[in-house]
């Protein structure tokens, strides 16, 4: 198979638009968070200084398509959605491989239909000790240093906050993970850093500051178990375990809110034990967030002052850190979450996921009939460029712009933010 220049993913994920403002920005403006211009006509459009793949989800596609071409005569699983796309996962899908979970976490593939020489890949999201030892149970040993190297495709940064959660237990913290109790990342870290010492799972700002109101005496104990049942580890005992308190979060929530929650427990300790005392009773954590959510999300902020008309979105829709994307561009502008190309119906009519209703709605005149017209296009950290490619692809041809004007569109740093 041939594989994109950085010898990772498939060729076939890489689109020639997007590509080329890539290359654009690798020789002009590196540093700068400013986006890029691609001017095509009349058409403006906007593409972030980051965007697309991170560096776990190139690493997670790169090994599964690799076990696939070197292991021909082994049949491969993967444990569940490698990563929050769907056109990934159908791809591997039509290749040959298994789920053995899937997207709502339903065994698809029992202990006894597995068996020693299979594969089971684990996904970029990392798994739960309790579905390694199911694996084990089949003969596949999770643990053997082989089978990590080829066919864990755990993000190092996810396993780096399981390091971190294990060490901060040993020096008594109690672990808080800001995440969504249902994610599998935020089900993996649960599993690891609960062997080590007592965990909770907060999903906002708002349940942060619940745990906080208990901290500081302002809520009941009955009130805090009735708000976390079913959140906290096994024996948690809130008086006991909110005396040490360490924050680690679901690397695709949104970075500033993770450090909010941080902060409001840090400010309930101060309360309670004082200043001096703030560092024993609130951990720095600082160093377990991964570059990527901030890589992703500041320059999509950066977008937010350059009046463009409207955001499209690209991105699968259980794709956390998508969402979070959509809720950046929102707070200002109409903004849309598309998986693919074929979302959009006309240039009268898109169907898109809404993120609070969590389901699908269909918008009309959602284009702009004026020029110069502003489009920000982006994508999430799982989606292939493609996808982004297609869309832009599309877009352009509402306004009469084919291939020709496409190629020669004018590329350029957008410095007016
Ligand atoms: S967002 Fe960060 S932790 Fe998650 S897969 Fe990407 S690089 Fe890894």
């Amino acid at each position: 198979m041939a594989y994109t220049q950085f010898d990772r993913v498939p060729n076939h994920y890489a689109g020639p638009i997007i590509q080329k403002v890539k290359d654009f920005r690798q020789a002009n403006g590196k540093r700068s968070l400013s986006p890029t211009l691609l001017e095509i006509g009349q058409l403006q459009v906007l593409i972030p200084r980051h965007f697309g793949f991170c560096f776990g989800v190139e690493r997670a596609i790169h090994m599964a398509f690799a076990t696939l071409e070197k292991n021909p005569e082994h049949r491969t699983f993967l444990v569940s959605e490698i990563i929050h796309n769907p056109l990934v996962n159908n791809e591997l899908k039509e290749r040959g491989i298994e789920f053995i979970y899937d997207a709502e976490g339903r065994r698809q593939v029992s202990e006894d239909e597995l068996g020693d020489g299979d594969i089971a890949l684990i996904p970029a999201f990392g798994t739960t000790l309790q579905i390694e030892d199911s694996l084990k149970q089949s003969g596949i040993d999770t643990s053997a240093e082989e089978y990590r190297e080829n066919y864990d495709t755990t993000c190092p940064f996810v396993s780096k906050v399981w390091k971190r959660g294990e060490e901060l237990g040993r020096e008594g913290y109690t672990i808080i993970i800001h995440g969504k109790y249902k994610h599998e990342e935020t089900q993996a870290t649960h599993s690891h850093t609960k062997e080590h010492t007592q965990t909770l799972v907060v999903l906002d700002e708002a349940e942060a500051k619940n745990v906080a109101a208990y901290i500081t005496g302002e809520m009941a104990l009955a009130d805090f178990e009735r708000q976390f049942a079913g959140m906290a580890s096994e024996h948690f005992d809130p008086e006991r375990d909110l005396q040490r308190v360490a924050v680690v979060n679901q690397t695709t929530m949104l970075a500033e809110e993770t450090q909010q929650v941080t902060e409001t427990l840090r400010e309930a300790m101060r309360q309670r034990y004082g200043e001096e005392n703030l560092d024993y009773h609130c951990a720095d954590t600082n160093d377990t967030l991964c570059y990527a959510t901030n890589q992703n999300q500041n320059p999509t902020r950066a977008l937010l002052r350059s009046s463009a008309d409207l955001a499209l979105i690209v991105g699968g829709y259980n794709s956390s850190n998508t969402a979070h994307l959509v809720e950046i561009c929102s707070e200002i502008m109409p903004s849309f979450l598309i998986a693919n190309s074929d979302e959009i119906i006309s240039r009268h009519s898109i169907r898109h996921f809404d993120i609070h209703a969590k389901q699908m709605a269909e918008s009309q005149d959602w284009l702009p009939g004026k020029f110069p017209v502003r489009l920000i296009i982006t994508s999430g950290a799982s989606c292939p460029d493609i996808l982004m490619n297609q869309v832009l692809q599309k877009v352009a041809g509402f306004y009469g712009y084919g291939e020709a004007e496409i190629a020669e569109a004018n590329l350029s740093i957008f410095e007016e933010i």
